[in-house]
């Protein structure tokens, strides 16, 4: 037996220090677009509140200033399932399929709980899941455990689908093709309409769309790529989370109204938690109401995304992005870490992403704009490349 149990783990952090992948918790202190590092005030490229609402306190002391009593709660105290279910939630859930005019929603704790759970509660063995070579780690902790067989895709390669698709409809009860429509670590775009087609193609085949970094941005009321695109009606598990542009905590799935009711009961992620506490759960509801006049934020969101994509290009880095989500990728994590502190120097906040969250040799920056970026803003940004 070791001796220092924990040397172990000191030697794992010392292979990590190795490669320029360790990491750490950093000290910030938000204050609206600027971000302040170590007492060092810089843009904040790296957040995910994408409307720029996440500082706002009008709109929070609006809500503060209107909030029921009874939904001031600051816990649930149990699961939904038990004596968690308050009538918040019914309203928000309401207001879900309504804004999205499908048969009904369910709400989760957060984007990990939804991924987690809801391919496990649907999946069994007679089940195969086929997910985009590039889906979110909580996607994959999902599949994890899952009974289901799963074939990864290489990223955005629908012809590779169908070929799996085609040679194993007959050995499935049902295929699940799960995929994300804004990518979080290169900013491009599911082909909604295509996967659609597919699936009308294969009626054995179901739809599993994670709109986290796609709600609140894109479509005309801030419902998703899926709103854009006119491809509600055609997914079946629609999924999005409350804490990126939607300023708040939480996921919610859309879907028919058996497949909520199979969620509430199958679903692990959701019957052993707490629920959020309803005022989270009010703040969310209070936020989704204002959605779609938050229509100038996602326009100039659009327009500073489009600008900066031009200028990427023209600098020769080239740009896979079609969101407000850029990559510059770099290659070795090293040259990530100098080229980020560089610009951190230069008073903007962007941080090297790393293996494991990306593959080997495509160590990057991201640049995650948010619509509190002005031109002053991007001038600086353009800058400090
Ligand atoms: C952020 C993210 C999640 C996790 O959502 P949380 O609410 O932060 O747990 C899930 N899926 C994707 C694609 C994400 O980017």
């Amino acid at each position: 037996m070791e001796e220092n149990i924990y040397k172990y783990f000191e030697q794992e952090l010392e292979s990590l220090d190795g490669t320029g992948n360790r990491r750490k918790l950093p000290h910030a202190v938000n204050e609206g677009k600027y971000i302040s590092v170590n007492g060092k005030r810089m843009l904040n490229l790296s957040s995910n509140d994408y409307l720029g609402l996440a500082c706002n306190h009008k709109l929070q002391n609006e809500f503060l200033n209107t909030v029921g009593e009874k939904d001031r709660l600051l816990s649930a105290s149990s699961s939904r399932l038990l004596t968690g279910n308050f009538g918040i939630y019914d309203e928000l859930e309401s207001r879900l399929a309504e804004l999205f005019r499908t048969e009904s929603a369910l709400v989760f704790n957060s984007g990990y709980h939804m991924n987690m759970g809801i391919l496990p509660a649907v999946s069994d063995s007679s089940t195969l899941i086929l997910a985009d070579k590039l889906v979110h780690a909580s996607i994959i902790d999902g599949i994890r455990l899952c009974n289901a067989k799963c074939i990864r895709f290489r990223h955005q390669d629908y012809g590779q689908l169908e070929k799996l698709i085609e040679k194993n409809k007959n050995d499935f009860n049902r295929i699940i093709v799960v995929t994300e429509s804004i990518f979080s670590m290169d900013g491009d775009t599911a082909n909604l309409p295509l996967l659609a087609d597919i699936k009308k193609r294969y009626p054995g085949v179901m739809l599993y769309v994670d709109e986290a970094h796609a709600v609140g941005v894109r479509g005309k009321n801030g419902l998703g790529l899926a709103e854009e695109t006119g491809c509600i009606k055609d997914i079946d598990f629609l999924c999005g989370t409350f804490g990126k542009a939607l300023c708040s905590v939480g996921a919610y799935i859309v879907c028919r109204k058996s497949v909520r009711e199979y969620l509430v009961n199958r679903m692990r992620t959701l019957i052993f938690t707490t629920a959020l506490p309803p005022l989270n759960i009010a703040w969310t509801k209070f936020v989704l109401d204002h959605l779609p006049d938050f229509y100038e934020r996602r326009n100039n969101l659009a327009l500073s995304s489009n600008m900066l994509r031009r200028i990427f290009v023209d600098k020769g880095y080239g740009c896979i992005s079609e969101s407000h989500i850029l990559p510059l990728i770099i290659g070795k994590s090293e040259d990530a870490i100098l080229k980020a502190e560089d610009m951190q120097k230069k008073g903007v906040y962007v941080l090297p992403i790393r293996p494991p969250t990306v593959p080997e040799g495509t160590s990057r920056l991201r640049f995650s704009l948010t619509a509190s970026i002005g031109k002053n803003d991007l001038e600086l940004i353009i800058k400090s490349l």
